[in-house]
């Protein structure tokens, strides 16, 4: 049977880079079910779709032409025949996507389509890494390998703001606070990363470095 690797974790944690390494190491796909949400936010603010508005989101999650290339060299993301890889990594849409997101209309359509990806996927390559917030928990808690990555704050912010500004020197470091501190905060009734559920193997990379990162997860498949 195809091997399916669930990974949650708050931004920072280094989820999407690890993930992306053991999928491309072990030959699997990979699923980045984040820049569905963040794809999702992109076509509402496109299309000036109002985002209080819960059930006008719902629909426009319903009708989204959304297409996920699962390469973990090349993963990608395109609305309606647009590569819009860059444009959900904006700011706009960082700060709009919690408001998607913890909308309970729109998570059971994105799950849905999240549990057929992960199926077609692991057919087709012979598994998939698929990571989020709720993957371990909700989208596919019967996965054979469940790992919840987490890091400290401090760890968190310093490694977004290399990422965004690529600086970690302390200005940026503050520049970054909003981005990951209030987002985690206003994703908190939706994630899985609070606490690991039953099953779910703890890594703390905070003061992992990248490879160590991988490592430790590549450890829990093999175990
Ligand atoms: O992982 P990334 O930071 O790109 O995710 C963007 C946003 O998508 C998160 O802040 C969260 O609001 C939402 N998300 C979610 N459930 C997932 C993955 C992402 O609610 N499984």
């Amino acid at each position: 049977t195809p091997l399916t690797i669930a990974i949650d974790g708050p931004s920072g944690s280094g989820k999407s880079t690890v993930a992306r390494a053991v999928a491309t190491r072990l030959g699997l796909g990979y699923l980045d079910t984040g820049a569905m949400y963040r794809a999702l936010t992109w076509s509402c603010l496109e299309r000036g779709v109002d985002l209080t508005d819960r059930a006008a989101v719902a629909q426009a999650a319903r009708d989204l032409p959304l297409a996920m290339g699962t390469d973990p060299a090349a993963p990608s993301v395109t609305v309606d025949g647009t590569d819009v890889g860059a444009a959900i990594r904006t700011t706009a849409v960082s700060s709009a996507v919690s408001a998607v997101a913890t909308n309970l209309e729109v998570r059971p359509v994105l799950q849905r389509l999240q549990r057929q990806l992960i199926e077609d996927v692991a057919a087709r390559a012979g598994g998939v890494v698929a990571e989020g917030r709720d993957i371990t928990t909700v989208v596919a808690p019967d996965a054979r390998v469940r790992v919840l990555l987490t890091a400290s704050e401090e760890a968190r912010l310093r490694r977004r703001s290399a990422e965004l500004h690529g600086s970690a020197d302390a200005a940026a470091v503050e520049a970054t606070r909003d981005q990951v501190v209030r987002r985690d905060r206003d994703d908190s009734t939706v994630s899985a990363f609070t606490r690991a559920a039953d099953g779910v193997a703890l890594v703390d990379t905070s003061e992992l470095g990248l490879e160590e990162s991988i490592a430790a997860v590549l450890d829990v498949v093999a175990q």
